[in-house]
């Protein structure tokens, strides 16, 4: 008697962002076959930020074998302090120290090209149409008869404004400054290697929203935030701003409440937007790799 062969076991991961790339470079080491599918050339642009990375991430590196590439461009933090965004007086200071179905998964590109697999990982960040769509197979609808809250699930309360600056001369390094004040915020990074801030204004609403910023909306909000204090001694007046990339997002933030439906599965971006201002969200990505993948 003949049994129908079952394909080997593949996952589709799609988006090549950090949660994707991560995922990709697991399945690598688990020697689990996989694709990855991503609708950018570029899929890592060159934008004016750094990246925190919370101690549980370093480990997952060390176990990829990852850390000697990447330890020479990391730094560690020494202190976080707090002031207030008026004065620059001191407000708080620390030192840190399955179950498988039948059948597998389809996906079909935009292109026409078609590929087939075991599960799919939904790694396509905030706007992820691996979401929509999976949300649409739940509740047998196309993805643009879904409600408002499944098309746009994330809240933005503030945007952000970020771009690396030069060096000060004369303030310590590898630290980090939160300054706070009414309505904004700033966020001061100084390291050996680059240095950058960002500045949080409230929107006048929390509003479902991802706004596309000009340039001039960007040097209104940092001449309107001029004053604020991002370290002792210095204002944001008082950074250099290094080439052009300021970068100015709202800052959308939410939880999905179904991560996944069938062979489906949301990790990243697409199922939990965190404010940047924790640095968290790559970091909560890689743990949703790790409790999936083990
Ligand atoms: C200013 C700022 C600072 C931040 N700082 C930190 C920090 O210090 N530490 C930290 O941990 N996190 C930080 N984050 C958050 C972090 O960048 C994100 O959480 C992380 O990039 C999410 O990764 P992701 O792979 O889920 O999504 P993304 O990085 O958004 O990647 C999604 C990918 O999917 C692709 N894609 C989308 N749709 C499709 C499709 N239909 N088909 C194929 N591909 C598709 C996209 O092109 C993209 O490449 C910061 C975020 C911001 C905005």
């Amino acid at each position: 008697m003949d049994f129908p062969q079952t394909p080997p076991f593949r996952i589709i991961i799609a988006g090549a962002g950090l949660v994707g790339l991560t995922a990709a470079h697991i399945l690598h080491q688990a020697g689990i076959d996989f694709v990855i599918l991503e609708k950018h050339v570029d899929p890592v642009p060159k934008v004016g930020s750094v990246m925190t990375i919370w101690p549980q991430t370093p480990r997952m590196f060390q176990q990829l074998g990852l850390d000697t590439f990447l330890d020479p461009l990391m730094e560690s933090l020494r202190t976080s302090i707090v002031i207030s965004g008026d004065n620059s007086r001191q407000l708080d200071v620390s030192e840190f120290p399955s179950t498988i179905e039948k059948h597998g998964v389809q996906v079909i590109c935009k292109d026409g090209h078609v590929e087939d697999g075991s599960i799919l990982i939904g790694a396509d960040g905030v706007r992820s149409r691996i979401r929509l769509c999976m949300e649409a197979l739940r509740q047998h609808k196309a993805p643009h008869d879904l409600d408002e809250k499944y098309q746009r699930p994330y809240h933005s309360t503030y945007r952000v404004l970020v771009s690396q600056v030069e060096p000060l001369p004369d303030a310590p390094l590898r630290v980090k400054c939160d300054g706070v004040s009414y309505g904004a915020a700033t966020q001061f990074l100084h390291g050996n290697q680059v240095s950058c801030f960002a500045i949080y204004e409230k929107l006048t609403k929390p509003a479902p929203r991802h706004h596309h910023y000009t340039e001039d909306d960007k040097h209104e909000m940092l001449k309107r935030w001029a004053h604020l204090m991002v370290m002792p001694d210095y204002s944001v007046r008082d950074l250099k701003l290094t080439g052009g990339n300021i970068g100015l997002y709202d800052c959308e933030e939410g939880l999905i409440s179904s991560w996944y439906h069938g062979r489906i599965v949301l990790v990243g971006d697409a199922v939990r937007k965190l404010d940047p201002h924790t640095g968290m969200g790559y970091n909560e990505g890689v743990i949703d790799l790790i409790v999936l993948i083990n």
